[in-house]
């Protein structure tokens, strides 16, 4: 499933790949280090957002591709614990899965 994961920077700590100390930094900057390691596929100069990387089979970047479950499950991104709005996924599995 091809799906987009925007994310603040808050998210990014949490997940474990940005210090908190560094979101006083140019969010620019943490965006390419991001883009460089494949975490994060595009920002949003305007609005500070993060787009979480994808692989190329449209999974994104912390999901399981044998087990197909979350591997920051715990420390996962708002956008992600919020969806769907009514009915949260299975613990540990990711909010987007697609349905077999
Ligand atoms: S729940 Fe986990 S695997 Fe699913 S989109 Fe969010 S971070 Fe990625």
């Amino acid at each position: 499933m091809r799906t987009h994961k925007i994310l603040h920077g808050w998210d990014l700590v949490r997940i474990g790949v940005v210090d908190e100390f560094e979101l006083d930094e140019d969010p620019r900057q943490i965006a390419k280090r991001l883009q460089r390691a494949g975490v994060v596929e595009h920002f949003n100069h305007r609005y500070a957002l993060f787009t979480l990387a994808r692989r190329a089979s449209g999974d994104c970047h912390y999901l399981n591709a044998k087990t197909r479950r979350c591997t920051v499950y715990e420390r996962r991104p708002d956008t992600c614990r919020k969806h769907p709005e009514t009915l949260g996924p299975r613990p540990g599995h990711c909010a987007y899965r697609q349905k077999a």
